[in-house]
């Protein structure tokens, strides 16, 4: 690994980039991958690298709809792997969450390498390598879910999740969760809860509030989701990237 001081003013962006390099050297994230980081870290400078409060928000109210769900999936990709799979786990426990590898380039080999990453981080019970299950909509690879994970989920936190896919998801009546740092693409606008955040930062930050809401009865949950408003939060971070 490089040698990166902590005082550097862009230690963690540095450290990110790293991080998913190294993902790519160890088969789990596609050179694609790279690319989206790369738009992703345009984004974060231009939101400051920082939680908004408004995606604070967001992060609060997708934690209530994961703690609320009758089946949540934690949807998972090579850039995920990279860059957060012990912050995945730790979500997956704090919500009662299933994961699933479920990868736009799908391989065989690379869904694989991911289980073995995630089980190597304490996972148990990976989905995402059956494939049994269909996303209508979709041509034949990028349709690929499991029929007991994404398949029949009520509730699914997709992190950087194409655009195409994830208004295919919405459009099955699914309430979808999109961590994505650019509040204009597709994906975070076909989302019922669009948290424009950093994913390093983002998924940590979603286990705070779910454990501090773990006690938390139904209505408490049903208002915080309730008052979640999604036309605000996509305004405010256009905003915060326009007027910082
Ligand atoms: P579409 O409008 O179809 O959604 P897109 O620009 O989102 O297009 P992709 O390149 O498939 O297309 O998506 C990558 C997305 O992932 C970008 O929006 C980028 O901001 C986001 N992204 C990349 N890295 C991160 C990260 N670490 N945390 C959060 N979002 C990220
Ligand atoms: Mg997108």
């Amino acid at each position: 690994a490089p040698e990166i001081p902590e005082s550097h003013p862009r230690y963690e962006s540095l450290l990110t980039r790293h991080r998913i390099e190294a993902g790519v050297d160890r088969g789990l994230t596609s050179r694609q991958g790279l690319i989206a980081q790369g738009r992703g870290e345009a984004f974060d400078y231009l939101l400051g690298e920082e939680t908004i409060p408004s995606a604070d928000d967001a992060e609060r109210a997708a934690a209530a709809h994961l703690l609320r769900a009758d089946h949540a999936v934690l949807s998972v990709n090579g850039n995920v792997a990279a860059l957060a799979p012990e912050e995945t786990v730790a979500l997956a426990a704090a919500t009662g969450a299933d994961i699933e590898v479920n990868l736009f380039n799908r391989t065989d080999e690379r869904i694989e390498r991911i289980v073995e990453h995630l089980n190597a981080h304490g996972a148990e019970g990976v989905k995402g390598t059956t494939a049994d299950g269909r996303i209508p909509g979709l041509d034949h690879e990028r349709a690929k879910v499991d029929a007991d994970g994404i398949g029949s989920a009520d509730v699914v936190l997709v992190p950087l999740e194409d655009g195409d896919r994830a208004e295919a998801l919405a459009a099955m009546g699914k309430t979808e969760l999109v961590v994505d740092l650019n509040p204009m693409s597709r994906s975070a606008r076909s989302a019922a809860v669009p948290i424009i955040d950093n994913l390093i930062r983002a998924v940590p930050n979603m286990t705070d509030h779910a454990r501090e809401l773990a006690d938390a009865d139904e209505s408490t949950l049903s208002s915080i989701v309730d008052s979640f408003d999604r036309e605000a939060a996509l305004a405010a971070a256009e905003e915060r990237i326009r007027a910082p």
